[in-house]
């Protein structure tokens, strides 16, 4: 953890959830009492198709809600696609971006997920900006250089300090297995670095980093323990309201 800054626990539901499953979120907040409020941002990012109605379900929680993805424009012909504004319409705080499953399911370049970046900023988003390697560059040896590249290539243009990076790697995302505490310490020492050429020393020491892939209530303590882990994207486990609780705890 980074002593000065409040870590942030945030929820990807992924393609999972409907109307009913917003008893997980209302578990969650029963949870969230005040001593977690004060040491732990949580979020939860739901489909958007939940996303108005959880969002009003959690008013008072504290808890915020964000997009799992956003367009880069913010209205017109683009079937399918949610825009930066239409999240903040349905009560969104942040936009998940560049998660690894849209660069591999939907080819989505640095190009791509930087105007994402940039339209989730200009409509009063905070953005959390996925890097990570896959299997194949870890065991070359790439994992630094690559996600040092993604970086370069994603982080939008006005960037401030309330900018959220998630390192996942690839790898990592719902198999089960972690990087060591030695490995995600190097990365994340090597992120902060590179935000500061990015973005200037004294932005990036503020900019919450966090980790994920498998993230569960058995690794959590390990895993936010690590230096400049500013808390944890977490998929899987935050499904189960209990779990994604205890990983909240690990934070505080
Ligand atoms: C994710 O999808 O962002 C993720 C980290 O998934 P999981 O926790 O299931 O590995």
């Amino acid at each position: 953890m980074t002593r000065t800054i409040k870590p942030l626990v945030a929820g990807n539901w992924k393609m999972n959830g409907v109307k009913a499953d917003l008893a997980i979120a209302a578990e969650v907040a029963k949870g969230h009492d005040a001593a977690l409020r004060r040491a732990v941002d949580l979020a939860i990012c739901p489909p958007a198709t939940l996303l108005f109605t959880l969002t009003a379900s959690l008013i008072g929680s504290r808890i915020a809600t964000g997009g799992q993805d956003c367009s880069a424009h913010d209205s017109g012909a683009y079937t399918g696609e949610v825009s930066a504004p239409m999240l903040v319409d349905a009560g969104a705080s942040y936009a998940i971006v560049g998660h690894s499953e849209r660069r591999t399911l939907h080819g989505e370049s640095n190009a791509q997920v930087k105007a994402k970046a940039e339209a989730a900023l200009a409509a009063g988003l905070t953005p959390i900006v996925c890097v990570g390697e896959t299997k194949d560059e870890r065991e070359a040896g790439k994992a630094l250089a690559i996600v040092r590249k993604q970086l370069r290539g994603s982080v939008p243009d006005g960037a401030t300090a309330s900018l959220v990076i998630a390192y996942e790697p690839v790898w990592a995302i719902g198999t089960g297995l972690t990087p060591t505490a030695a490995d995600v310490a190097e990365m994340h020492e090597a992120i902060r670095a590179e935000l500061g050429r990015i973005l200037g020393k004294a932005t990036a020491a503020s900019v919450r980093l966090l980790y994920g892939g498998s993230v569960k209530p058995s690794n959590a303590v390990e895993l936010m323990n690590v230096a400049n882990v500013d808390g944890a994207l977490v998929g899987g486990a935050s499904l189960k309201a209990e779990d994604f609780l205890s990983i909240a705890r690990a934070c505080a």
